[in-house]
């Protein structure tokens, strides 16, 4: 083997061995820590990044690195993507000075603090002088990365590598009128005027949730050996190592269904990162290449297959043993109720339908906001006022409005659009799906997932960041990005769901 590829091997396993490492202090941390060892668990996480920072751009690295381009020809394909991927990294960190660097990381502690704070008071012009900042940080970032690119399309590049928002706005302008259409529609049904939140009324005691939530998670899953989970405030996936991968789940009494789709939402995360292909074991290709793909898989499971109609005619006899109060509930209107549509002020806790239009409320925001076209002080105005127009919606507070998420105090530009493109890829991979096996809702319908798991595997999970995410999907799907699968789904399961014939 080349002498300075060898040399990239023995840092890059150095890397990942640290990230590794921290990655399980930070999943303690939020699961299990005893509330006085905090801060000086953030003592050791800090120690821990600025290690793995000093590796990143260490000059030996970076030496090693620049005489590996000149031999890239010559290498595996494998080998070649990941010289790649560290070239693309350094370019990055040596374009942004450390002095930018330390006082963004400053910054985000106190943006964060005064978007907790805003929250308490409930008033957004608290956090507004703290935003005011960040965005202006984020712009000289875009800068400094590449002053020639639109700022947007360098920040978006750090989540979903090869977007950019000329792509993406005909994609969402076709995705907001498609998704309004819907709701406008749903919304003068009679079932919707009709409509009650039943569920709300039944007991699902946390003990159940467990048992039903530990179940579902391991038939997506199957690989007891190479996972683990806990609970958390906020549910999220970590991987540890390449056999590794953990999950988080909340329960929430009177909540039911946010501990099972949050649990199944995690669990397609989960299989992802367990279905890389051996060949990138160790390497920093053993990822997925953005935050959408990733989104794809846990939203897939989470929607398409878990509010199917197929999935609970399997699942339903066992549910209502575990919760004897849906003894009453027929299986037809437990499935009507699991996808109740009801347009809501806060993204998180939404239905598949609306969710999407708090995705492109934000995207717009955010882009006008770095554009200059819409200045923080009127933010708020602007968020209440996309609400009432496309979700029909009013914040009483900036809490249920512009201060819900907490992507902006940190700095995440970009980052929202990623939901949306995960949801739409979701789609067009489970047409595709079905086109290739045309069985599979009935499979799904006796709770058999092989070919679901076995299709996402080879068409997805095991390239992790060998290709683009557009390349694994238009390979995968034969088209590029589009909302089309996902309104023609909406439309067909809501539609019918709603008695509004097409
Ligand atoms: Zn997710």
């Amino acid at each position: 083997m080349n002498q300075h590829l060898q040399e990239l091997k023995k840092m890059e396993r150095e890397l990942k061995l640290l990230g590794g490492t921290a990655a399980l202090l930070h999943w303690d941390r939020s699961t299990m820590i005893p509330k006085k060892a905090v801060p000086q668990r953030a003592e050791q996480l800090s120690y821990l990044s600025s290690l793995i920072h000093d590796k990143l751009t260490s000059p030996h690295l970076k030496k090693t690195i620049k005489a590996l381009g000149a031999v890239t020809p010559k290498l595996s394909l494998i080998d070649r993507r990941i010289v790649q991927e560290y070239q693309k990294n350094l370019h990055k960190i040596e374009k942004i000075p450390k002095s930018h660097v330390e006082a963004f990381s400053k910054l985000e502690i106190e943006s964060a603090h005064a978007w907790e704070i805003a929250r308490e008071k409930k008033q957004f012009s608290h956090f507004a002088p703290y935003l005011e900042k960040v965005l202006a940080m984020k712009l000289k970032e875009a800068r400094f990365v590449d002053p020639k690119k639109h700022p947007y399309n360098v920040l978006l590049d750090d989540f979903e590598e090869g977007m950019t928002f000329e792509k993406l706005d005909p994609v969402f302008e076709k995705l907001k009128t498609g998704l309004i259409e819907i709701i406008t529609t749903i919304k003068k049904s009679a079932q919707y005027k009709q409509q009650k939140d039943v569920l709300a009324s039944v007991s699902f005691p946390v003990d159940a949730q467990k048992k039903v939530a530990a179940d579902i998670k391991n038939r997506i899953l199957q690989a007891p050996d190479r996972h683990t989970d806990a609970e958390s405030v906020h549910p999220f996936t970590t991987r540890i190592s390449d056999d590794d991968v953990r999950i988080t789940t909340a329960y929430r009494e009177g909540q039911p269904l946010f501990s099972f789709t949050s649990t199944v939402h995690e669990s397609g995360h989960a299989l992802y990162e367990l279905g890389f292909s051996p060949q990138l074991r160790g390497t920093t290709l053993c990822d997925a290449p953005s935050f959408g793909l990733h989104e794809s898989q846990s939203r897939l499971w989470e929607n398409q297959i878990v509010k199917s109609r197929e999935f609970w005619k399997f699942y339903y006899p066992y549910y209502i043993t575990m919760f004897p109060a849906l003894k009453k509930i027929s299986l037809e209107q437990f499935y009507s109720l699991v996808n109740q549509v009801r347009p809501s002020l806060v993204r998180i806790e939404c239905d598949e339908v609306t969710y999407c239009l708090h995705i492109v409320i934000r995207y717009e925001l955010e882009k006008s906001l770095l554009e200059g076209k819409l200045k923080v002080k009127d933010l708020p105005q602007a968020w209440n006022e996309k609400y009432k127009q496309y979700l029909g919606v009013t914040p009483k507070n900036d809490v249920q409005g512009v201060l819900q998420d907490m992507h902006w105090s940190e700095g995440l530009f970009g980052y929202f659009p990623t939901y949306a493109i995960g949801t739409m890829y979701s789609a067009m991979i489970f047409r595709q799906l079905q086109q290739d096996h045309p069985a599979v809702l009935k499979e799904i319908s006796h709770g058999d997932f092989t070919t679901v798991r076995r299709w996402l595997k080879e068409k997805i999970h095991r390239h992790g960041s060998m290709y683009l995410s557009e390349e694994i999907i238009t390979k995968a799907c034969r088209k590029n990005l589009t909302p089309d699968d996902f309104i023609d789904y909406l439309k067909n399961k809501y539609y019918s769901l709603y008695g509004i014939k097409q």
